[in-house]
């Protein structure tokens, strides 16, 4: 592997092959820094590691991990954008990767770590879209994986996790405290464990960035909006564009906006008060579970890449959020109610004149719909039932 991996809140430098992700300084979390010397993008490549190997920390081949994540599509809005004034605004669908979200990039870079650094065991904290990535992925690979859960995981989420034949382990106690337990655990149990916001999730996150610059013909869009929980996904995006900003490949970044869900709001809070750092949040209370993680490890990261780049952050209400989610699906795409937040904050802006007709914005969609529906089952839609004999009446 090339390159090292740094605080960039203390400066302090670690070696690439540490498996600790944050700063022995600090606290806070770590990033690679590679030096990038004249890279390219190999755009016949077929997998997201080789398109973007100069880019990424590996020497080795890892392609053969890969089930086939990003090169997901973006599509411009025509229902939604009319509706809101926007002319230019752009899904990035991340609901067509392997498992159905975001996790997959970061997922696949994981393991490339994992496979470098020696580990036959890899495991993670999480109970949606990052426990079925990272079981997925480690089945390809043909490693022990263990998706730590708490003890009141329902029914429903468990077969997605267990059906690839994962070490599924619910534990009692704070669901909040699991993701520093299993850094202690995992050097113990040889079992390297890919979290979050680990350095090298952040790596594979950044290929969004670059596939969006790509598909705009290497530019960056005006807005960029994406739904935060741990925040390591927006730090990947935000290190994707400042790379291909540092290398020419574009001439500006994007104005990032973070959104999250107004029950479970740390980073936009934090924001709003101007504090450095955030603060836990007692009690999350929001149907949008992929972006309700109450104390995010990349927290006070987020808040300094959006201040350090003149991004904000914003709350949606899950009122908000739910009507996002039927007007993104008007325009063909349904997404899990996390990533219709981004739609429901680009609404809003729109309606405070914060965002002006020319703008190119994109929303990021982390997720599939289809894997959490029961908030629907009430909905009136429009259904017909009709005998077989009386169908041409049902086409009135
Ligand atoms: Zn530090």
């Amino acid at each position: 592997m090339r390159g090292l991996l740094l605080c960039n809140a203390c400066g302090q430098e670690f070696n690439i092959d540490s498996t600790f992700p944050r700063c022995t300084s600090c606290g806070e979390p770590l990033e690679v820094l590679l030096t990038l010397a004249k890279p390219t993008v190999n755009s016949k490549a077929p997998t997201l590691l080789e398109r973007y190997r100069d880019f990424l920390p590996f020497d080795r081949d890892h392609a053969w991990i890969s089930l086939g994540e990003g090169g997901t599509p973006l599509i411009k809005s025509r229902g939604a954008a009319a509706g809101l004034g926007i002319g230019n605004l752009y899904f990035k669908n991340e609901a067509m990767n392997p498992t159905w979200s975001f996790k997959d990039r970061g997922t696949v870079a994981g393991i490339g770590h994992a496979l470098d650094l020696g580990f036959e065991r890899i495991g993670t904290v999480s109970t949606g879209n990052m426990a079925a990535s990272v079981a997925a992925h480690g089945a390809h690979a043909g490693l022990e994986t263990f998706i730590l859960v708490g003890s009141d995981l329902p029914e429903e989420k468990i077969v997605p996790i267990a059906v690839y034949g994962t070490r599924l382990i619910l534990v009692e106690g704070d669901y909040g405290d699991l993701y520093f337990r299993s850094l202690e655990i995992g050097p113990e149990m040889g079992i390297h464990f890919i979290n979050s916001d680990v350095p090298f999730r952040i790596e594979g996150s950044k290929t969004i960035a670059y596939e969006i610059c790509e598909q705009l013909g290497y530019k960056a869009p005006d807005l960029l909006v994406v739904p935060v929980s741990s925040g390591g996904n927006l730090r990947g995006i935000i290190k994707g564009f400042e790379e291909f900003f540092e290398v020419g490949l574009i001439d500006r970044l994007p104005r990032f906006v973070a959104v999250q869900a107004a029950g479970c709001a740390p980073i936009a809070k934090a924001f709003e008060k101007d504090q450095e750092k955030v603060e836990r949040i007692s009690e999350p209370d929001t149907f949008a579970k992929a972006i309700a993680n109450p104390f995010p490890p990349s927290g006070n990261q987020v808040l300094r890449k959006l201040r350090q780049h003149g991004g904000m952050a914003l709350t949606v209400s899950d009122a908000e959020i739910e009507s996002a989610q039927e007007l993104m699906a008007r325009d063909g795409i349904f997404g899990q109610p996390a990533a219709a937040a981004p739609l429901a904050a680009a609404q809003k802006l729109a309606s405070r004149g914060k965002i002006s007709d020319g703008d190119c914005v994109v929303c990021l969609v982390s997720g599939a719909g289809i894997k959490s529906t029961s908030h629907l089952s009430g909905k009136k839609y429009d259904i017909t039932r009709v005998e077989i004999e009386n169908l041409g009446k049902a086409f009135h």
